[in-house]
């Protein structure tokens, strides 16, 4: 009888074979964050070690975005059972564009970004592993509660898709930044000349097989969230402008209802004085005066902000610039001991 394979060996087939995982980790004063972020890597590497998920020990990419604590010493003196990447920034550049600098330095087949503050549960990212080896080449976390959030972060958050979704931006709910590329998908990322750098919503415009994978998104381990108020505004006004010239429409679809309502007020006014009736006047002066004012101010606003933008993409300034890197591999330093 001629051979045919059982369910299980095609699947086996149908997998790619375990890849090379960098996990890229922006770090801004995390100081305190750090140990246990480490903690919490060892025991990813682990897993993925021993279910051979992986080829080799994984690399961790540490991002360190202008730090003024100890994050760089510590970052240089780790000793760990998985190779490390450091990778020192000259200033501190946001965390967008850590994330770029470290997903653009990091090596091998896959790469998993994520917060250094453990907000995004390490173990998440075996599922993301196995969604890679099964065809996929972006896999987005996404949280499925947000109970550990506060309430200002909760409804700052719905604030933001809401107003994305209102200028027709297209971004996955709840994900933040914990996400697998594959190289091809990173290579793609690298060809965006973009200064303004908004990862989230370019990743999402990539194309590209991907799928999503739900965690719970866990308060953070030590330290302050870094983005304010003030951070959290110009993100969500980087989103807008970023992917959609909608506000500018807007304003002249506003522009054309302002006029036609005058229009209407111009042909009431005609036809009372000419009726000899008294056009009510202050009111009807001084309102709009103010309101068109503002209105005014608005709008040169909100085109400001695209020419802003302009101005910007026109400089074409490095998004980051690398002072150090250095690289320990887990591997020959077990050799040396
Ligand atoms: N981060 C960074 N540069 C910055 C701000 C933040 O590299 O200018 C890093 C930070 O260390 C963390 C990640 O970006 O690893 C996300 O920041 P944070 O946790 O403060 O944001 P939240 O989770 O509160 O939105
Ligand atoms: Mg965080």
């Amino acid at each position: 009888m001629p051979y045919s394979p059982n369910k299980r060996e095609v699947d086996a087939v149908k997998l790619r074979p375990p890849p090379k995982l960098s996990i890229v980790v922006p770090c801004f004063n995390e100081e305190e964050s750090l140990p246990l972020l480490l903690e919490g890597i060892t025991k990813l590497n682990d897993i993925l070690v021993k279910a051979e998920q992986i080829s080799e020990p994984l690399t961790l990419v540490l991002v360190d975005d202008g730090s003024s604590d100890n994050t760089w010493s510590l970052i240089s003196n780790i000793k760990s059972s998985f190779n490390i990447q450091g990778v020192k920034l000259s200033r501190n550049s946001g965390h967008q564009s850590a994330l770029l600098a470290g997903l653009m330095q990091a090596q091998g087949d896959i790469m998993i970004s994520m917060d250094a503050d453990l907000q995004d549960d390490p173990i998440a990212a075996v599922q993301m592993v196995e969604r890679f080896r099964q065809g996929d080449e972006i896999v987005f976390g996404v949280r499925a509660s947000r109970t550990t959030d506060s309430f200002f972060k909760r409804t700052s958050a719905h604030c933001y898709y809401r107003l994305l979704s209102v200028f027709g931006v297209e971004l996955i709910p709840n994900h933040a930044d914990y996400r697998l590329m594959s190289a091809k998908a990173r290579d793609a990322l690298a060809m965006f000349g973009e200064s303004n750098v908004y990862l989230r919503g370019l990743i999402h415009r990539l194309g590209f097989k991907s799928s999503i994978v739900t965690y719970n998104r866990a308060a953070r381990v030590a330290g302050e969230s870094k983005y304010n108020m003030r951070r959290m505004v110009g993100l969500a006004i980087d989103g807008v402008t970023s992917f959609s010239v909608r506000p500018l429409r807007l304003i002249t679809l506003f522009g054309f209802c302002v006029a036609s309502i005058s229009f209407f007020a111009i042909v009431y006014a005609w036809v009372g004085w000419m009726a000899g009736a008294v056009v009510p006047g202050w009111t009807s002066l001084i309102l709009p005066i103010y309101f068109l004012g503002g209105a005014h101010l608005v709008a040169l606003g909100v085109i400001g902000e695209y020419i802003g933008k302009i101005y910007t993409e026109t400089k074409a300034r490095p998004q980051f610039i690398i002072d150090t890197k250095i690289h320990t591999n887990a591997k020959l330093d077990d050799h040396a001991e």
